[in-house]
């Protein structure tokens, strides 16, 4: 019998600070332990999961219980494959057109912020790329109504990023685009609240941010988009392929792949994501709460479409955004600057972001107001 696990944290061991950057980011500390605990020798395997074959026995059980248990978290039904590839999300702006074209020569896609700027780009390399809609008008402080989409008819599939880490704006709906699959660039918001699976052709995110270590990526895909994949995609990058092998074509992020896993058992272990939801909804209340409670600090994005999982704020000040980030640092608040894209500041709270991190950042944030204002 393995020894049982020395602590149990309920809270933040002194020696760790409170990380809010958006990728890689925080994990959960329960999981980082228990990986400490079985590092060296992986229950009685006499050895470290990174060592294993992937062809083995021992890693092919926690692949098959990490596929399991993310089944079980989202409801994942049968006729959908799930994926444990590399090449971050970013690859995947290139292998959806790749694999889900399927004869097409049009995708439509929804500009709401940097990372769909960054999927159209590269999906342009495979096909006529149109824009349904856009809020790059309102400086992507919103995602833009279906109603004002204009989609086209021939298009192969509809692609969405639902949660804008950067820009902070997250749907808190679900797209409805018929008999044209849905595709969505969930990297930032994955298991962070309940999701309908059946309501999407393809769901992807990079591990980095709700999941595990960077490495992995995450590809839930309806079977029967699969098999047309165009004739020079790689091997490693052809959804059917590495469906049919049980996404080991090649060697998989093994450590990845068994992180990712211990996560899923830790989102199990608290209620699932309706568990998870309460508590990312509560953390977003009292950390925007906050934000919208006095002028120091603001946060430009529409309430409706905020992210509960990235959350931008400006200084009034930005003259005191060194001192700000420098005062932060000091408490163990950690990795707030904002992207270099659109400066001020950013919180991510992530499902491993425990309440205890977003009090000790309101706290902050209301006393260096007292002290700069
Ligand atoms: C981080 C991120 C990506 C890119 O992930 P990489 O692993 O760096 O390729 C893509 N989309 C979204 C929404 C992200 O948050």
């Amino acid at each position: 019998m393995e020894p049982a696990l020395p602590t149990a944290h309920h809270t933040k061991p002194a020696s760790r600070i409170f990380n809010f950057g958006a990728g890689p980011a925080t994990m959960p500390v329960e999981v980082l332990e228990k990986a400490k605990w079985e590092l060296v020798n992986w229950h009685e395997a006499g050895m470290s999961v990174m060592e294993m074959s992937h062809r083995g026995e021992e890693f092919v059980r926690i692949a098959a219980e990490a596929e399991a248990d993310l089944r079980a978290l989202l409801a994942i039904p049968k006729s959908y494959k799930v994926l444990f590839l590399q090449g971050g999300a970013t690859m995947h702006f290139s292998a959806v057109p790749m694999n889900l074209l399927r004869g097409r020569k049009k995708a439509d896609y929804l500009n709401t912020g940097e990372w769909a700027k960054k999927a159209m780009a590269e999906a342009k390399k495979f096909c006529e790329v149109n824009v349904v809609a856009s809020s790059e008008d309102r400086n992507f402080t919103y995602v833009p109504k279906q109603a004002a989409w204009k989609r086209s008819a021939d298009a192969a599939y509809v692609h969405v990023c639902t949660n804008e880490t950067i820009g902070g704006v997250e749907f808190h709906w679900t797209p409805d685009t018929g008999d044209t699959p849905l595709v969505a660039d969930m990297s930032s918001h994955i298991l962070s609240k309940p999701c309908d699976v059946t309501k999407y052709g393809l769901i992807y995110a990079g591990a980095q941010k709700n999941i595990g270590p960077a490495g992995l990526v995450v590809v839930i895909v309806r079977e029967d988009l699969l098999g047309s994949a165009l004739a020079d995609t790689p091997n490693v990058l052809n959804y059917k392929l590495m469906a049919d092998a049980d996404s080991m074509l090649n060697t998989p992020p093994t450590f990845s792949v068994y992180l990712a896993g211990l996560t899923f058992k830790w989102l199990l272990e608290r209620g699932g994501l309706a568990g998870i939801e309460k508590v990312n909804i509560a953390k977003a209340a009292h950390l925007y709460g906050y934000i919208d409670s006095q002028d120091f600090y603001s946060n430009p994005v529409v309430k409706e479409d905020r992210s509960r999982m990235n959350v931008p704020f400006t200084l009034k000040d930005a003259s005191l955004d060194a001192k700000f980030l420098q005062e932060a640092e000091a408490r163990g608040l950690s990795q707030l600057k904002g992207h270099r894209s659109v400066g001020g500041m950013r919180a991510s709270i992530y499902n491993a972001m425990p309440m205890e991190g977003v009090e000790a950042l309101v706290d902050f944030l209301e006393e260096f107001r007292a002290q700069n204002s």
